[in-house]
């Protein structure tokens, strides 16, 4: 057999979170038979936000074998256990989607097929009752889970936010510690090979030439490589999700450390609240046709709960995604490959599963072309589940401001129509194997937003309704005993990171 070619060579052009998080996985798994060079320029700088995450957060610390308790301390990190959603389904409701499981493991129906079968017979537990997580985030309170599926902490699950700034440099650090070279400057030009098409070198506008067998695009929004130089287009998604701006700031932090995501229904769009160690991140994402970047901008600073650190900052963005991030040898990770809005903070997701593919996948220097389109086939399930999902969150409601009127008649993707019909007429959630949010989240967010099941699955009738509607109370009954028993956020933190 002959040898094969292998890339020995791999350039990412842009350090923000993207271009960090690849460098650091790739020299972690690569060690020194890969040379990586990153190139960013200072004076473009990074978009700054990102700094809510989502549990499979996990997968990517343990691959590039980060202690919890470092990365903690150096990116002023707090624990988050969800997402509570005020004024969402309509002005004064507050739902919260939590991360881990609702009720417990049980032998036979899955768990909430258990609860709609008690609810429909007359009981009266809300589905929050039913999570820890949720319980626990409304007393201010923090606990991992354990392994053990008898105890209640097993049915918790947990992200973090962090500081987007501080974690970039922490990545930096790491990645330039295992031989990743880094070139501050600008891009000036892309050369590449004549008969191929191939990408084999990017040049700095000082003239550094920065030669490789494979290009990563982590040049953000701007998406240099894949759309500048490989033309590939980008699918709008604004008619679903018509959002398109942001005015972010941050603010003095409050007495206490709220371990989840706050995310408020404003007229014309959403405000994020994200607690961190040393302060509170908020930002307002909206429609620009309902409202003036200076509107958007007082009804930001009016609802800060602690003192603005810095002058509001605008960012436009066009929610959609591009149908081939990988062409050639030249592989799109991060905001270069799509973005949707931060409402279930998926940015980050999607990059480390951007990642785990290109792992997958790594090519050779015949750059195999079947591999870019696995790549790109199950990018594009990705992002498409993960559209579906904010899409959900979007046209329940009853607001009467224009932008959510427009939310509520648009059309529907067939996908997730015909998703909400089947929870509507049975109850069951029906999803592919390897689709992000699974049956809590989605529970959770129909739940949440108004959205009513008239049925359940029949296996729930193979148990007798009272000693159904026992175990479901019962399970409520662990959860409110178990939640005041463990610590306050900010006491489980400082335990953690050593300044208890
Ligand atoms: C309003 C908003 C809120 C968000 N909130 C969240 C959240 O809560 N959770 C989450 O997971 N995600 C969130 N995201 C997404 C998240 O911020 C991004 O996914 C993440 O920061 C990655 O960005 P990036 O590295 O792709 O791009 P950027 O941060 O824009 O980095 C681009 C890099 O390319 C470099 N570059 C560009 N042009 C050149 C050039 N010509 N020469 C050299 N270098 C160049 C820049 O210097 C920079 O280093 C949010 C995004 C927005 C817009």
């Amino acid at each position: 057999m002959q040898a094969p070619d292998r890339v020995r060579r791999v350039v990412i052009l842009g350090g923000g979170t993207a271009g960090w998080m690849t460098a650091a996985a790739l020299s972690r798994s690569f060690g020194d038979t890969v040379a990586i060079t990153l190139l960013e320029s200072d004076a473009i700088g990074t978009v700054g936000v990102g700094e809510a995450t989502i549990p499979t957060i996990h997968w990517f610390n343990e691959l590039i074998g980060i202690d919890e308790a470092e990365f903690l301390r150096a990116t002023k990190a707090t624990f988050k256990l969800g997402i509570e959603f005020v004024d969402w389904a309509a002005p004064g409701h507050r739902y919260f989607h939590p991360f881990g499981q609702f009720g417990a493991t049980l032998p036979g129906v899955a768990f909430h097929h258990r609860w709609l079968k008690a609810q429909a017979e007359g009981m009266d537990v809300p589905l929050s009752a039913l999570s820890l997580a949720t319980q626990l985030a409304a007393e201010g309170r923090f606990a991992k889970p354990v392994g053990d599926p008898r105890s209640i902490l097993s049915t918790l699950g947990y992200a973090y936010h962090f500081d987007a700034g501080l974690y970039a440099a922490f990545l930096r650090r790491r990645s330039e510690g295992a031989g990743v070279v880094r070139v501050e400057g600008q891009l000036r030009n892309v050369e590449r090979d004549s008969d191929t098409g191939l990408l084999t070198a990017l040049v700095t506008e000082r003239g550094e030439r920065i030669a490789g067998d494979l290009f990563i695009d982590c040049s953000g929004f701007r998406a240099l490589l894949i759309a500048g130089e490989m033309g590939e287009g980008y699918e709008d998604w604004s008619h679903w999700l018509p959002c398109d701006r942001a005015v972010a700031v941050p603010c003095a932090r409050v007495a206490a450390t709220t371990p989840f995501t706050r995310s408020t229904a404003r007229a014309a769009g959403w405000q994020w609240r994200i607690p961190l160690q040393h302060r509170t991140g908020n930002g307002y994402v909206y429609a620009s046709r309902y409202v003036s970047d200076d509107e958007a901008a007082a009804t930001l600073m009016a609802n800060l709960d602690g003192e603005a650190l810095a002058e509001p900052r605008f960012l436009r963005f066009t929610a959609g995604t591009r149908r081939r991030p990988w062409r050639g040898n030249v592989v799109a990770i991060g905001l270069s490959s799509g973005f949707l809005e931060p409402l279930e903070s998926t940015s980050i997701h999607l990059i480390q599963s951007g990642i785990a593919k290109l792992l997958t996948l790594f090519p050779n220097r015949d750059h195999d072309p079947a591999l870019a389109d696995r790549f790109n086939t199950v990018f594009a399930r990705d992002m498409d589940g993960v559209k579906d999902f904010l899409i959900l969150h979007y046209h329940a409601n009853t607001n009467p401001a224009p932008l959510w009127q427009h939310c509520r008649t648009m059309t529907l993707p067939e996908t997730l129509i015909a998703r909400e019909e089947q929870y509507r007429r049975s109850g069951r959630i029906i999803l592919d194997a390897d689709e992000l949010f699974r049956d809590a989240s989605w529970l959770a967010v129909l739940n949440g937003q108004g959205i009513v099941a008239q049925g359940y699955n029949p296996l729930a009738d193979a148990i007798d309704s009272a000693t159904n509607k026992a175990q479901v109370r019962q399970i409520a009954d662990v959860v409110a005993r178990a939640a005041p028993t463990l610590p306050l956020h900010d006491a489980a933190l400082a335990a953690i990171i050593g300044t208890a």
